[in-house]
């Protein structure tokens, strides 16, 4: 199972501590949300499986969760397509949104969705993600959650996978080059 990661780049304890500490800091800002506006959680599949699975059951509020597809790899790349191809975008006009994916890498599937949904006028929209690599097109795009800066290489686990498999492994964890 493990053969093809060369070594663990964050474990399950520093993820979930940390997913928690997200979930506060964003609790704190839908606390200030009018009680009449909806708020719709958005999450990217499939990279965000499980984390937006551990980060929603740190909002204790009254949200409705929508599930979008997006893919931007063919089969066993490890360079995304560049052109990300989204799936049916969920109805947000008037909500406040909270749009949660995995990682932050050429920033084009971010980008692409945010530009999406403000084409519905949402009352609000913000970012979330796991992962963003320090790089240019990473940080330049508008993201207001970040749970971990890393380095440009391809990760596995929690969620995320290679050619469909290691979405499973509980840790983060960096694949043989
Ligand atoms: P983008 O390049 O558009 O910012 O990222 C698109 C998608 O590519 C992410 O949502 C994620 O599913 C995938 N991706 C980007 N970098 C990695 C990586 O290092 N590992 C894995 N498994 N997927 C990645
Ligand atoms: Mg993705």
């Amino acid at each position: 199972m493990i053969k093809d990661i060369d070594h663990i780049l964050i474990e399950r304890g520093a993820i979930s501590d940390r997913v928690r500490q997200l979930g506060q800091q964003i609790m704190e800002d839908l606390n200030e949300i009018d009680e009449e506006t909806e708020i719709v959680l958005v999450a990217v599949m499939t990279g965000s499986i499980i984390f937006v699975a551990d980060l929603m059951r740190h909002l204790n509020k009254k949200i409705r969760i929508s599930l979008m597809t997006a893919s931007s790899y063919v089969g066993k790349s490890m360079e995304t397509t560049g052109d990300p191809t989204l799936g049916k975008l969920p109805t947000v006009k008037g909500k406040h949104v909270l749009l949660v994916d995995d990682i932050l890498d050429s920033g084009k599937t971010l980008t692409r969705i945010r530009e999406e949904l403000n084409e519905q006028e949402p009352a609000s929209l913000h970012s979330c993600v796991l992962l963003r690599k320090t790089i240019d097109s990473a940080m330049s795009v508008p993201c207001e959650y970040v749970g971990f800066d890393i380095e440009d290489e391809f990760v596995v686990g929690y969620g995320l996978d290679y050619d469909g498999y290691y979405r499973n492994f509980p840790d983060i964890g960096v694949i043989v080059p």
